[in-house]
């Protein structure tokens, strides 16, 4: 592979030796690949200190054989996200926001449309007072684009069109009609405002998805469903999870 340069959201970073250190970084261009950057004459290089989690750069990189991990040879920072590292919770919903994207994704398949998201997620968080409606709409959103949906305009049991009453199924994955209520007795009711907000966000652009106002019951329905949907059909133990529980 030649050498190849690339914005990228750091996800992970885990020091090898000294001087060197393993990445994992989610790219604009080339999806999620993992690389090791090392120091330079046994001094460190500075540029390592950029490698911070959800720490926004421009690296250069290539791969020395094949199967092999990317060598980073430069790292230039773009953006430090300063203002979410100085604050607990909104720290904490920007670590989750880049395990979820870990959890969610294989090493160097490639979305743009995914790189865009965090990108968004992370500026939003930064500027927006409440991070709680951040963290749904992120959840909603890369649900969509990683290919985990929640189905909401059909039952998706039977396939039967929606028209009467309609429960929740987390098992699966969707809205199901009240024929199919017997299948799923862990099914349970949905508001209407929580079905407009998934749809809404769906259908929103980054000029406007984080406008989204919902009422406090209609957040935490939607927070509890995300949750549960996450926990049982991508990864039940993403720690930093954990944390966002202990303050909200
Ligand atoms: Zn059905």
């Amino acid at each position: 592979m030649s050498i190849e340069k690339s914005q990228a959201i750091v996800l992970k970073r885990q020091k090898l030796r000294e001087t060197s250190v393993l990445v994992t970084l989610y790219t604009k261009d080339f999806g999620k690949i993992s690389g090791v950057m090392k120091g330079v004459r046994g001094i460190q290089n500075k540029s390592v200190n950029f490698l911070e989690p959800f720490t926004l750069c421009e690296v250069v990189f290539y791969k020395k054989k094949r199967g092999g991990l990317y060598t980073i040879s430069q790292c230039d920072l773009i953006d430090y996200f300063f203002e979410i590292r100085t604050d607990y919770e909104r720290l904490v919903h920007a670590l989750y926001f880049i395990d979820l994207l870990d959890a969610v994704t294989q090493i160097e398949d490639n979305n743009n449309e995914l790189f865009e998201l965090i990108y968004e997620s992370l500026k939003a968080l930064k500027v927006l007072k409440r991070p709680a409606p951040v963290k749904s709409i992120y959840e909603v959103k890369t649900l969509i684009l990683s290919g985990f949906k929640p189905r909401i305009d059909f039952c998706i049991s039977c396939g039967s069109s929606i028209e009467q009453k309609a429960k929740f199924s987390t098992k699966f994955g969707g809205l199901i009609c009240y024929k199919c209520f017997n299948k799923d007795s862990l099914s349970h009711d949905i508001f209407k405002g929580t079905l407009a907000s998934m749809l809404h966000i769906e259908k929103s652009n980054f000029d406007s998805v984080w406008r989204l106002n919902m009422t406090n019951r209609v957040k935490g329905q939607l927070s509890r469903i995300l949750d549960d949907f996450i926990k049982f059909h991508i990864d039940k133990n993403i720690r930093s999870r954990t944390f966002i529980d202990m303050i909200v």
